[in-house]
């Protein structure tokens, strides 16, 4: 399993994880955010999935190990 760093994207939240299942990061967008990611699938047109990989992508802090 890759482990990812995330640091969530919505301004009021503080959520920041090192080295963490994509999973994990996912329960705590549906914990945290799902009325957040519900209003912005209605602003936006989108379906909440969409939205949901839209924030995971953004939320994902990319290192180069190299
Ligand atoms: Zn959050």
């Amino acid at each position: 399993m890759r482990l990812l760093n995330f640091n969530c994207i919505f301004p009021s939240c503080s959520f920041k994880r090192n080295e963490i299942e994509e999973e994990e990061f996912l329960k705590h967008l549906n914990e945290e955010h799902h009325k957040d990611m519900l209003d912005i699938s209605k602003k936006e047109n989108m379906s909440i999935k969409s939205v949901e990989m839209i924030t995971v992508s953004n939320s994902t802090v990319f290192i180069n190990s190299g």
